[in-house]
């Protein structure tokens, strides 16, 4: 029997199809590039943008076709789809997603929940050299445009002695780098610390956590670490504690010639953070750290917890304390609402932080999301394109030298 796999998306898409091809291994199958080959076709799905779902449903139709003529020759043909499209479907209470998607594409045989594909096998890396690792699954924070938090759940981190684990014995195979992954790393452990139902409550657990001066923050004890909450300078106040800086810096000194890590929220970047980033040098000077917009009141209606004064206080710090930081960011023009003086904020802070490359995006309505149900998608197409071309001239186009660089591959959203 032979399975293939058809990735769609970002590269915790990617790091999952690795799993899931250990899972069909374990099964005692074996991997085809060729869906006529194949006797299992898995479509892991994204939803981040309408086209990526059209892509999805154009595929299904394709495959279709070949299910038809197999079947003819009595030949096991199966369409499994998986990922986001079928997160949404089971998160979505109404059923009226689950039903969208079966009436569109009759010829799947299973919608697969990827939380059935478990962290049991090693996965299949194609690449020697470079691993990508999973820390955490999921997002908490909800921000008005994003659909991760349906499709991926709450945000659930991986038992960091797993993820140790994991990157000591690809050490040991003689992996020289490796990329932690999440939609959020830096708020990775969190839900270990204080509970996974607490934090999907509120992330401001305990509200004096942003009243307590330092000497009297709680301690909490996790694996054998006692963790503070963490304080965000850039922010002025504590946050919830989470495990990233810990686990980043045992990881780095494992011995790895680079230590990457994607993708990281301005709003959990703590200071404990910028200092094990500044003390090992083998953790990438190219940091991610998506801005979405530079207008402080485009980022409250999209649910951002920082300001556009902080995200360059942030940035400021950083490239203070980590000599040759360079960043890169996510962009979405467009978004309900913006005026030109709130694109020109964008631009402006863009010019300020100077990044070295930015996915931009044009803004669009995703299913179940606060935005679709509350703003109007009032900006025209034509002047979100606009937008986009002016950012894209500005940051992108004097960059094409640095193509080389990790966008490549595209990140998680954050
Ligand atoms: S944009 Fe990022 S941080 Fe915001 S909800 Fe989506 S995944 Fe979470």
């Amino acid at each position: 029997m032979k399975y293939c796999i058809k990735t769609f998306g970002c590269q915790q898409n990617v790091a999952d199809s690795e799993r899931i091809s250990a899972a069909f291994n374990a099964r005692g199958m074996t991997p085809t590039e060729s869906y006529e080959d194949a006797n299992y076709v898995i479509i892991n799905t994204c939803m981040i943008r309408q086209k990526a779902e059209d892509r999805v449903y154009g595929l299904v139709r394709n495959l279709a076709e070949i299910k038809k003529r197999k079947l003819k020759h009595n030949e096991l043909f199966k369409i499994i789809v998986t990922g986001c499209m079928v997160g949404v479907a089971f998160r979505d209470k109404t059923g009226a997603y689950f039903d969208k998607i079966r009436t569109l594409m009759p010829d799947v045989d299973e919608f697969m929940p990827i939380e059935e594909v478990g962290f049991d096998n090693e996965p299949v890396r194609k690449d020697r050299k470079h691993a990508w690792v999973p820390i955490s699954n999921g997002c908490n924070n909800f921000c008005t445009f994003c659909i991760v938090p349906f499709t991926r759940g709450r945000e659930i981190s991986r038992p960091y002695t797993d993820i140790i684990s994991e990157c000591q014995r690809l050490r040991d195979e003689g992996y020289t780098s490796v990329m932690l992954l999440g939609q959020n790393v830096n708020s990775y452990g969190a839900d270990l610390i204080v509970g996974e139902s607490n934090i999907q409550v509120m992330r401001d657990i305990d509200k004096t956590y942003f009243q307590n001066t330092q000497k009297e923050i709680r301690e909490y004890e996790v694996n054998g670490k006692v963790v503070k909450p963490v304080y965000v300078k850039h922010l002025g106040r504590q946050r919830i504690p989470t495990l990233f800086p810990a686990l980043l810096a045992d990881v780095a000194r494992m011995g790895f010639t680079l230590v990457d890590f994607i993708s990281s929220n301005p709003w959990d970047f703590s200071e404990e953070l910028i200092q094990v980033i500044a003390q090992n040098q083998n953790i990438s000077r190219t940091i991610h750290l998506p801005v979405q917009s530079g207008d402080s009141n485009v980022l409250k209606r999209m649910n951002r917890w920082y300001t556009a004064e902080e995200y360059i206080a942030l940035t400021d710090r950083l490239k203070q304390q980590v000599p040759g930081i360079r960043f890169t960011t996510d962009i979405i023009v467009g978004f309900c609402g913006e005026t030109e003086a709130e694109f020109e904020n964008t631009v402006a802070l863009c010019k300020r932080v100077g990044f070295l490359k930015a996915y931009i995006a044009m803004y669009s309505q995703r299913p179940m999301t606060a935005a679709t149900k509350v703003f109007p998608d009032d900006v025209p197409h034509a002047e979100k394109k606009r937008r986009w071309q002016v950012l894209e001239d500005l940051i992108n186009t004097p960059n094409l030298s640095n193509a080389a660089y990790k966008f490549h591959y595209s990140r998680p959203h954050a």
